[in-house]
């Protein structure tokens, strides 16, 4: 492993554009837990899962009956506005500070990236502690808007003040297409990244999956996984090779060695 983390600070170092893709598993070391894992989400409740796949149609039908469930049901992830960032939300904070990183495209709704100091992020699936028009794509806090005062007034959906959309959670729900700002940004730096860093995913779910084997049919890239098991794209050779293990403790190792060769440099 010592060998694959100095060749992929290696890599890293001699990249002029880079990017990172990351998943559920980067932020399982901070508590949250994964949907397909032993003990994932949907593994221990398949009816949520069920009633999870019809969000979007349920939405798109009922936008009043779907925010009154909003209202008296917790979320499915917990509190997540309590979960922190781990060592490998910094390390790609880091990366980007010193220069090297110049996205992170993140499937994961917990704003773990930004808490930890990202810049340049785009939220792929939403943000769990964000609204959004779906006419217009504008976001806004959820304080933005009195729900339980527009409850009691019976004035569900809330709307939006730029356009009189229909506002829902920005968390891209199943069937829902990805906002077409984020879904277009992203889709260029994979077509523009010279180097790929994949954490915690095995891009499976489309068309998130669609950024690696983007990157890779140009050729000319350096696709680095690190993940705990084998992938797809281990197998299907999209990535160049995987680091196996936790993200936190390999993302933190191989920044350390980026650093000692910048210092070098
Ligand atoms: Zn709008």
């Amino acid at each position: 492993m010592e060998d694959l983390i100095l060749r992929a600070a290696k890599d890293i170092m001699n990249s002029k554009y880079a990017i990172a893709l990351t998943g559920a598993g980067i932020s399982t070391e901070s508590g949250i837990p994964d949907f397909r894992g032993p003990s994932g989400i949907w593994t221990k409740n398949p009816e949520a899962e069920r009633r999870a796949y019809r969000s979007y149609e349920r939405f798109l039908a009922d936008p009043k009956g779907w925010w009154e469930e909003r209202l008296s049901s917790p979320g499915f992830l917990g509190d997540l506005s309590k979960v922190k960032p781990n060592p490998g939300h910094y390390a790609l904070a880091q990366l980007e500070k010193i220069g090297i990183l110049k996205w992170v495209i993140t499937q994961n709704v917990d704003a773990l990236h930004e808490k930890a100091g990202t810049q340049n992020l785009l939220e792929y699936h939403g943000n769990a502690f964000k609204l959004r028009c779906i006419s217009c794509i504008a976001r806004f806090k959820p304080g933005e808007f009195d729900v339980k005062k527009l409850a009691k007034e019976d004035k569900l959906p809330p709307r939006c003040p730029k356009c009189g959309g229909v506002i829902k959670s920005d968390g891209v729900a199943f069937g829902e297409p990805i906002p077409a700002d984020v879904a277009d940004k992203s889709y260029t730096e994979a077509l523009r990244c010279d180097l790929m860093l994949i954490c915690g995913t095995s891009a499976v779910v489309y068309p998130f999956a669609e950024l690696p084997r983007v990157a890779r049919r140009r050729g000319n890239v350096v696709i680095i996984e690190v993940n705990a098991e084998p992938t797809p794209l281990t197998m299907s050779g999209i990535s160049d090779y995987i680091i196996q293990g936790k993200t936190g403790e390999i993302l933190s190792r191989i920044v350390e060695e980026v650093k000692k060769l910048k210092g070098k440099a």
